[in-house]
Parts: structure tokens; C-alpha cells; sequence
């Protein structure tokens, strides 16, 4: 059976992008067709300004969200990544074999190091050095699949060349992964601001749904979506962004393919009547889930012990295995 890992990090609250763009693909698919791992990436989230208890916070909510959107512990693994020392213990391993000038070449580097700096404050070395421990994420677990949204597809892209060189170098150790797509909603933009992505971490809220925004605030942020000058509904995701990711959106909840919906609405209100509808009946089920995961804290708790245990005998041999090949 294949082998897939993927994660989120618990930077924020888990936006539609990240269950449209990822979550749902693992429910429906990952989670049946292959030995699948999902783990809260909590190192992740120390690469940029933090709050401890913050973090912590988020970690639970991300956790108790992934078992309420629908991974069954019975079915794959669901654990927190600092709960694993693998993941650490490898990713050094991995800093000596991939090289700067490929961390600086990396998008979201490029991205977040702007926006740190912008912001006043320094770029840890753990933000660029951020790609090799997503490497070390994949790798540690013989890894065949990586199922993320295109803003990913970078990182899983140097996972493999990493793989592929130290296999050259030290003998084979790695399995070389490979990036999935979601196909339609592979990249969820910002509601406010089309052109970028809904990114949990960002700082225009009123642009990203949030998986636990009740009812009634999905509504107002679909219905104040920025939209484009022109006012027949065509989906053109360069020339009209904002209706081709409302269009996207309500594809994604209903099924549909967003050319086919563009030819049913002759209005943009219409449109985001219909969008804000259908997800709002998309999270309708993962809400309830939660606020009933919410009420059994010891099972939460549960997932997540038997999760590290299973997570940390899978990734152990493969990490030893890299330790001696490498000299060690
Ligand atoms: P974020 O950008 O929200 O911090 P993460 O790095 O935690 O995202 O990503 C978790 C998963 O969600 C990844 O597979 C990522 O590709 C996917 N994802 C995140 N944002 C979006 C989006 N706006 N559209 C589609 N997929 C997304």
C-alpha cells in the first residue's frame, strides 16, 4: 500500500482553503487508498513571531479539526509533529545535504521574509531553513504521496531533490515522494484580495472563512467579496480573479466545474448567494463534529498518544537507517 503524509501548520485558525485545498482530499481519499499520516506541524509555526500558549492552542483546535473534518484513527495516523523526535533529528541530517542558495530560491521564503521584515521584526533562520524539515516531514515516513495545495508544490519539489542526493550520495535511504493536487480549489484565494492566497497566518481576515466561522459571518464575508469590474459572471481566473474564485469555491462545495457554473448566474450577487450557501453547508458537519470532539477532551488526547506512538515506530528505522549511511 502507498504511503502519504501531509500536515498543516497550526499558525492560525484552519481557513476554507486549507479544508477545500487539502483536508477534504484526505478524508475522501487518502485516508482509504493508502497508509496515510496527518500531523499538526507545530515546529512550523516557531519559524515566525509566536505566542506560546498560542501555539499550543492552535495545535489542539488543528488537531480536534482534522478528526471533526472526518480522519478516522481507525483508518491513518493523526499526530503531532513535536510529539515526534524524528522529525527534528533528520531534518539535521537533511540541512547538510540540501544548500542555501536553494532555501533562498523558495517562494514562500521570499514571501514571509518580506513580510517579516516589513513588519519590523528579524527573519528567524528557521523560516528559511523551513523547507528542509518539511523534507524531513516526508521523508522519515518512505513517503510515495505528498497531498497539498499548489502553494506546496515547491517545498515537496525539494523534498524529492534532496531525497534523489542523498541517495546518491549515501546509498539508497529515501523513498522519493511526489506532490498530489486537489485538482479544483488546488489554491483558494484571499476573498478581499483575489490574487493572493486565503493563507490562515495572513492579516486580512475579513477575506478568509474560517472552518469555525459561524453562519451568519460566512455569509458576510462571501457576500463582501471583492469582485471585478466587469458584470457578466465568466470564469477567467487571470482577467476576473475574484469571480473565478467564487466560482472555484462553489464548485468545490457542490461538485460542479466552475465553467459550467459561470453559465448558470447572470448576476454576481447571485453567485455569492449561492457560494456563501454551499459553504456554509460544508462546514455545517465538521462544526457539529467538533463541538462534540470539544466535550471528550481524553479522546482527543487519546488519538494523538496512540498517533506519536505509531508515527515514531514507522519514522525510526528509516531515520537510523540515515544516520548510518551518512557517517554517523
Ligand atoms: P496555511 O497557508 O494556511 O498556513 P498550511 O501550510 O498549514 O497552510 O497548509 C496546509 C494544507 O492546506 C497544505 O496542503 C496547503 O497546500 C493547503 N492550503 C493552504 N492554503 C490553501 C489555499 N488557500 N488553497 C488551497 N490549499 C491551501
Amino acid at each position: 500500500m502507498k504511503r502519504v503524509f501531509s500536515g498543516v501548520k497550526p499558525t492560525g485558525h484552519l481557513t476554507l482553503g486549507n479544508y477545500l485545498g487539502a483536508m477534504r482530499r484526505w478524508v475522501a481519499v487518502d485516508q482509504h487508498q493508502a497508509d496515510a499520516l496527518f500531523s499538526v506541524v507545530d515546529l512550523h509555526a516557531l519559524t515566525v513571531e509566536h505566542d506560546p500558549a498560542r501555539v499550543r492552542r492552535l495545535s489542539r483546535q488543528a488537531a480536534t479539526l482534522l478528526l471533526a473534518a472526518g480522519l478516522d484513527p481507525e483508518r491513518c495516523t493523526v499526530f503531532v509533529q513535536s510529539h515526534v523526535d524524528e522529525h527534528a533529528r533528520l531534518s539535521y541530517l537533511l540541512e547538510c545535504v540540501a544548500t542555501d542558495g536553494e532555501m533562498r530560491r523558495m517562494i514562500q521564503y521570499k514571501e514571509k521574509a518580506v513580510r517579516e521584515r516589513a513588519r519590523g521584526g528579524s527573519v528567524r533562520l528557521s523560516l528559511l531553513t523551513y523547507p528542509v524539515l518539511m523534507a524531513a516531514d516526508i521523508l522519515a515516513y518512505g513517503t510515495d504521496e505528498v497531498p497539498v495545495g499548489e502553494d506546496q508544490a515547491q517545498h515537496v519539489e525539494l523534498a524529492r531533490d534532496v531525497a534523489v542526493r542523498f541517495n546518491q550520495r549515501y546509498g539508497h535511504t529515501f523513498v522519493v515522494p511526489r506532490a498530489t493536487s486537489p485538482g479544483v480549489a488546488a489554491r483558494v484565494m484571499n476573498l478581499q484580495e483575489p490574487t493572493s492566497k486565503m493563507g490562515k497566518s495572513d492579516d486580512v481576515g475579513p477575506g478568509i472563512v474560517y472552518l469555525l466561522d459561524e453562519p451568519d459571518v460566512v455569509r458576510r464575508k462571501v457576500m463582501r467579496a471583492v469582485t471585478d469590474s466587469g458584470r457578466d459572471v465568466v470564469y477567467d481566473r487571470e482577467g476576473r480573479p475574484g469571480v473565478a474564485n467564487l466560482l472555484e469555491i462553489l464548485a468545490a462545495c457542490t461538485g460542479g466545474s466552475p465553467e459550467a457554473l459561470s453559465g448558470a448566474y447572470e448576476s454576481y450577487g447571485a453567485l455569492k448567494r449561492d457560494t456563501a450557501e454551499a459553504v456554509v453547508e460544508v462546514l455545517r458537519p465538521v462544526q457539529e463534529r467538533h463541538k462534540e470532539l470539544c466535550a471528550d477532551p481524553g479522546y482527543v488526547d487519546g488519538v494523538l498518544r496512540d498517533g506519536a506512538d505509531r508515527a515514531r515506530a514507522m519514522a525510526r528505522p528509516t531515520v537510523d537507517a540515515a544516520y548510518r549511511a551518512i557517517g554517523l
